[in-house]
């Protein structure tokens, strides 16, 4: 392949390649100024969409409701633990008050 060859193949590729960017510009934009989007969220799990007014945070695939109940459990027990920190830190401060004022 010449020099030549080579540098005309380039420009048709980057103007092709051109030529697609605008073309996803432009339905982007199009796609902004229609609103083509319902308003939705996304499953926590698999973000795949879900409609908004449904009302968990997650689709209806089982792995992603087990998996939800799963972290729920964790924050759960996890909360627990930090009130129970809480207090045993608090408790003994209480303790001493009480002992000082009596
Ligand atoms: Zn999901």
């Amino acid at each position: 392949m010449s020099r030549a060859e080579k540098i005309a193949k380039m420009a048709t590729t980057s103007a092709g390649q051109a030529k697609q960017d605008s073309v996803v510009s432009r339905k982007r934009k199009k796609a902004r100024k229609n609103v083509l989007f319902e308003a939705h969220k996304h499953c926590v799990e698999c973000s795949l969409p879900i409609p908004l007014g449904n009302e968990s945070l997650i689709c209806d695939d089982d792995d992603c409701r087990a998996n939800q109940e799963r972290k729920e459990k964790s924050r759960k027990r996890l909360s627990i633990l930090l009130y129970a920190g809480v207090a045993i830190f608090i408790i003994p401060i209480v303790l001493q008050l009480i002992g000082a004022l009596t």
